[in-house]
This record gives structure tokens, sequence and C-alpha cells, in this order.
């Protein structure tokens, strides 16, 4: 079996992905997505990896990761470049799977569990998707359904109640967000463009007033309020803070239990993430802006984080991010997979979810789960009672719509 053809697809309609395929002789084809600044993605694809990969056999997909993150590496390239390299082995994977007619969980070792926890990420169908290649957070007009984000900020007890009563038992929301570049500014959330808001002045994180403080808190009371301790709650800090402002943040956290705090800062900086998880007892969660065992390495050798997340596109595809789980649990730290980023990648971090022992939840959105990944894909992953089941279908499990590279504005590239 050979490599033939190596293809991407854009859809305007969402910016921040880029959809990959690994074509073979044999008429198998292997998918993946991978998310934000999708044109550099392709120009890596294109440019660098397919002139590599072409001709060779796709199941050589421990040598192929090899000599792509050899190249990557000696060109200290990481961000385009990894992702590239993290898509392209989740569509090897995708076809190994097809060839032997098991899904990826069993060509990884087979499956520690039959289904995974998943959590709620509270965004909406337009989360993620506002800003040509950024992070928008989609609430300039939430109008649809599963309009989660402006939920948890106006009615975080109903929304609980609503997850609740569909058997999520964790969910993960982000209200200190908007007091980090806007100091005072809690009313005007509605606005919020995070790091993308062309009038953004000064950028904040530096510190949280006791005001800001108090109010950014309100959904965690009212959420508590409304159903007890049958919620887990995460708190996501997207990497805004510095130091003492997390530390103020977490402190006052620690009366909501959550189930942990993620990024609070930027996971760059192993030493301040001690100091913050020395100076809690909320359990510290870091980070899928980490990439490769190299960048997780320091994160573990330091105890700077209780609970891992990998995102298996951003972290260096299935190959890698099974050796970073293994690593993780030499160290006796679960992990939780990251999603938000596509459909494949969803699907990716299932199978890995599924075989990793220290494996504790994959993330999900259940607005991307019902709005948006269905306008994608063929499949869904099956949701039941807060779980996720093993996918069942050979290979990743689902494969893109037929129509998807007709659609209005769609950039299709291929290399043969
Ligand atoms: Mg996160």
């Amino acid at each position: 079996m050979k490599i033939t053809r190596l293809e991407t697809i854009y859809l305007p309609e969402y910016p921040s992905f880029l959809f990959v395929a690994v074509h073979t002789d044999t008429g198998l084809v292997g998918y993946a997505d991978t998310c934000y600044m999708p044109e550099a993605v392709a120009g890596y694809i294109h440019g660098f990896a397919a002139p590599m990969l072409l001709g060779h056999d796709p199941l050589a997909i421990e040598l192929h990761w090899r000599r792509l993150y050899e190249v990557i590496a000696h060109t200290v390239g990481k961000g385009a470049e990894l992702r590239g390299l993290s898509a392209i082995d989740v569509c090897l994977w995708d076809i190994f799977g097809q060839v032997t007619g098991m899904p990826i969980w069993q060509l990884l070792g087979g499956a520690c569990r039959d289904r995974i926890r998943t959590y709620n990420t509270c965004g909406g169908p337009s989360y993620g998707k506002a800003a040509k290649g950024g992070t928008g957070y989609g609430t300039e007009n939430p109008t649809g359904k599963y309009e989660d984000l402006a939920a948890f900020m106006e009615r975080p007890g109903e929304l609980a109640l609503d997850l609740l009563s569909e058997g999520y038992t964790a969910m993960k929301l982000w209200p200190f967000d908007y007091v980090a570049h806007y100091p005072g500014g809690w009313d005007n959330w509605r606005n919020f463009r995070g790091m993308f808001d062309p009038n953004l002045r000064s950028l904040g994180g530096h510190d949280i007033t006791a005001a800001d403080l108090n109010r950014a808190l309100e959904p965690f009371r009212q959420i508590r309020k409304a159903v007890g301790d049958k919620m887990e709650i995460m708190v996501e800090g997207h990497g805004l803070w510095s130091l003492p402002a997390a530390l103020k943040i977490a402190r006052a956290m620690e009366e909501f239990r959550p189930a942990w705090l993620e990024d609070l800062m930027r996971a760059d900086d192993v030493h301040a993430l001690v100091e913050l998880r020395r100076g809690t007892t909320c359990p510290i969660l870091a980070s899928e802006y980490l990439a490769t065992r190299y960048e997780y390495r320091p994160l573990l050798e330091a105890q700077a984080a209780d609970i891992v997340m990998i995102d298996p596109t951003w972290a260096g595809g299935i190959t890698e991010c099974k050796k970073i789980c293994s690593m993780a649990e030499t160290y006796k730290r679960p992990v939780a997979m990251h999603d938000c980023t596509g459909p494949f990648t969803l699907y990716a971090g299932i199978h890995l979810a599924i075989n990793a022992p220290n494996a504790i939840y994959q993330e999900s959105v259940r607005a991307y789960m019902r709005v948006n990944y269905p306008e994608l894909v063929t499949d869904m992953p099956v949701l039941e009672k807060g779980h996720l089941l093993a996918p069942t279908k050979p290979g990743i499990g689902t494969t893109l719509l037929p129509d998807v590279r007709k659609r209005a504005g769609v950039v299709v590239r291929e290399s043969r």
C-alpha cells in the first residue's frame, strides 16, 4: 500500500478548522482535522510533508512520525508544523484501522473501559468560530440552540439543571475571562473578544479586584445552589492570568470544590505552576498548550499539575499522545483529553481515552456535537448518561460528509 495523495479542505464557515485526508492506492482514505491557522498548516502539509510521504507505506506510522518530527525539531518549528504532523498521524491511524477492520482503540492495545466520562464545555455553536483564525467567543449574538456560554453567564443554575437532566454530571465554564482584559467590565461580557479585540489597549490578567472576583464567582454559587454536589465543576482559565491573580482565584474557588482549575496561567513556566498548585487545595490541570513528550516531561517532573490535559492534534497525534498518557501514568497523573478542535480530533481523543488506563475525561461540547459537527461528518460519538461510548467502526469511526468538498467557498488543495 502506498500514499498517493494528500488533501486539505478548508470551509469558510469553520474558519479555524482544516480537514486533512491521506489517500492510498487501495482507495482507502484516512481523515483528520486540525484547528487554528489553517492556511499555515496547509502550507506545511503541501509544501513540506507531502514530498516526504508520497509513495511511502501509510502503515509505517511510527517511522513517519519520527521522520517528520526530526525536521520540525531541527527547524524549531512547532506550531503549524506540529499541528500538520499531528493531523497526518491521525489520518494514518484511520487507515490502519480500516485496513484491519478495527477501531483505533483496539490497535492501541485494547479497551481499558467501554466508555469515557465526559463533561459539557459550556460554549455555544459559534464559540471558537467568530474570528477568522482566532478564538472568538461567539457571544455577540447568541440566539440559537445550546447557547451554553450565554447560559452559564446569565442563568447558570438553570443550565446545570438542564445538563443534569440530560445525564451530564460535569460542566466547564470560564466566567473569569470577562474581567481578565476588562477589569470592572463584567456587564460588557457579550462584546468580549479576548485577545482578538481590536480595541484592546492593554493586556489584563495581572490582577483581579475583590469586586470582579466576587462577581465572577456568582455562576458557581448558583450552580451549587441549584444542583448541590451532583455536578462536577471545571474552571477554564485560558491562560489569561499572572500568578498572584491566579492564586486569588484559586483560593476563592476552594469553597466550590471544583474538579479542577484549568490553565489559569499559560503552562510555559512550570515553577509558577508549582507555586499555584502548592498555594491552593484546588486540583490544578495543565495543559492543552503543551506539545510532545518533551514539553510534558518538565511539567510532570516538577509536579506542576494534578491532572494532565492533552489535545491529540496539537500535541503530536495519536502516536505521540499515547506516549504522553503513559508518561503521565508513571507520575501517577490522570489524563483528560481536549476537544473544541474538530470532530476527528474528538474521535481521536475518545480512542486514546478508551485505551489509556489513566484517562478520566474526554471533553465535549454538546453544541458542537449536535449543531456543528453533524454538518461536517457522517457519524457522531454516542453519548449515554454523561459518557462517550467506545466507537465501534473500523478506524477513527467517522468520515467527512461527501458534499463538504462542493460547498460554497471551499478551498481544496491536493498534492500527488
Ligand atoms: Mg482548555
